[in-house]
């Protein structure tokens, strides 16, 4: 999902490499972890419904699985790239590493655009992928889940075709499935709550109540819906929001000085996250170009949707107002604007530790489907929440203590653990 020239998976390995040699890991190690284990690249051909067949390209990529099976969603875009994939992958390793959960880093995709496919199409596409994949995945190997532009529907029907290959069930092999059908309560909320519990937690510690802070979001998915509604919630005011409209091909971004109203903003929005232009105008809404969602005069800036949203072309948009980034998607900042974003004094809460919810409730998923035994909701928000606030308090400490931008410290508590796992494996 390349949108620009930065390549996600350079950034990845750039990352690595500068924490790598903070930790002065051996060559060994190093080698091992700057790239993935296994690639799977494979063809998709669909039946459409005008009759004809397409041919897709999947991918599905597993960067380490040292600490546990490989865990990371699949996402379905027309600009896909393997790069991606592989540079989502390796982040999905340091994810499950910082908040310490048993579980490795893998990443799937198709380059395929649903949102002018029909749901029968769909429907054949995901089978497709799960037939190339099924002798790869599994519930102690390999678990997907949703990501850009899937969803439970997508997940079950992925399970359904796998489980129909092993005959048996195994509803640990993908997670983001639907409550009733081997979901877990509250996985729709995990990544954006998620976002928000680390968000609280550094607001306490630069003494910033929540509930005096102004917020603009990037991206009116499933991330940003959850994480703007809890924030709002806890009183935080969101003056702006950006998505994607996709009959005009552009972004917009949706602005209410006053705050947002999410709730209704949510009414107003289709599946894939794009809100009505037509309808939020009669709602009160200034309709500004999409990249305005970055020069609002807000204390926080929530990057919700894409990778490479922040570079250092468009860093000088930021207004000095602006106190953290919290980094919900994944690689939206790209390294060469780390420097400006540290030089500026403005704290990050980078994106492996800051939407780890989702993969943290994925995990719980799993082990519920493992006891088929489920929780109810408060049981797993509780667990969500302090499974992110021990890590975010982990890397924060970290950061502090050796003066680290709070990326590098997130990295070295991630890298440290998967390096040690490869080395008593007896890998390196
Ligand atoms: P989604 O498909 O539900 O939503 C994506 C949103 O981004 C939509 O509102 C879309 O309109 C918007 N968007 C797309 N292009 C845009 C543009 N150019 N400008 C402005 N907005 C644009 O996706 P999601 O699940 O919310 O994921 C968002 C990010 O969070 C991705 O980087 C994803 O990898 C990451 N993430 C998701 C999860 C999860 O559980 N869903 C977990 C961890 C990380």
């Amino acid at each position: 999902m390349q949108q620009t020239d930065y390549n996600p998976f350079e950034n990845a390995q750039a990352q690595f490499d500068k924490v790598a040699e903070l930790l002065n890991l051996d060559s060994g190690t190093r080698e091992l972890l700057r790239q993935p284990m296994k690639e799977f690249h494979f063809t998709i051909p669909v039946k459409m419904d005008d009759g004809t067949t397409k041919v897709f390209k999947g991918f599905r990529i597993r960067h380490n699985d040292a600490r546990g099976p490989a865990k990371g969603g699949i996402r379905f875009h027309p600009h896909e790239t393997a790069d991606t994939v592989r540079a989502l992958s390796m982040w999905m390793t340091w994810k499950c590493a910082v908040v310490d959960i048993p579980l490795g880093g893998g990443k799937g995709g198709v380059i395929c655009d649903p949102r002018t496919m029909s749901a029968g199409e769909q429907e054949r596409l995901c089978r497709g992928f799960m037939r190339a994949l099924a002798p790869h995945v599994g519930p102690n190997a390999d678990v997907p889940a949703p990501d850009v532009m899937t969803n439970g529907q997508h997940m079950v029907w992925m399970l359904d075709e796998y489980e129909t290959i092993s005959g048996a069930r195994y509803p640990g092999v993908i997670t983001g499935k639907p409550v009733g059908m081997g979901g877990s309560l509250g996985r729709t909320e995990a990544t954006g709550y998620g976002v928000i519990y680390t968000l609280k937690e550094l607001c306490e510690r630069m003494n910033m109540p929540v509930e005096s802070t102004t917020a603009s979001f990037q991206g009116f998915g499933n991330v940003a819906e959850y994480a703007a509604r809890m924030y709002t919630e806890l009183g935080g005011k969101v003056i702006a929001v950006s998505c994607w409209n996709q009959a005009d091909k552009t972004a917009y971004t949706y602005k209410k000085a006053e705050g947002c109203d999410i709730a209704q903003l949510v009414t107003i929005k289709d599946s894939f996250g794009n809100i009505d232009k037509t309808k939020a105008q009669s709602l009160g809404y200034e309709i500004l170009p999409g990249e305005a969602w970055l020069s609002q005069d807000v204390d926080i800036l929530v990057p919700a949707a894409l990778e490479n949203q922040i570079t250092p072309a468009v860093f000088p948009n930021i207004k000095d107002s602006v106190k953290i980034i919290c980094e919900a998607a994944n690689g939206p900042v790209t390294p060469d604007c780390d420097p400006l974003i540290r030089d500026k004094g403005i704290m990050i809460i980078p994106d492996f530790l800051c939407n780890a919810g989702g993969v943290t409730c994925s995990y719980f998923e799993q082990v519920q489907c493992n006891m088929n035994y489920f929780w109810d909701k408060k049981e797993v928000l509780d667990k969500l929440e302090y499974a992110m606030k021990k890590a975010f308090a982990a890397v924060y400490d970290i950061a502090l203590e050796k003066n680290l931008f709070m990326r590098d410290a997130a990295y070295v508590i991630a890298i440290k653990r998967v390096a040690e796992a490869v080395k008593l494996r007896g890998w390196v």
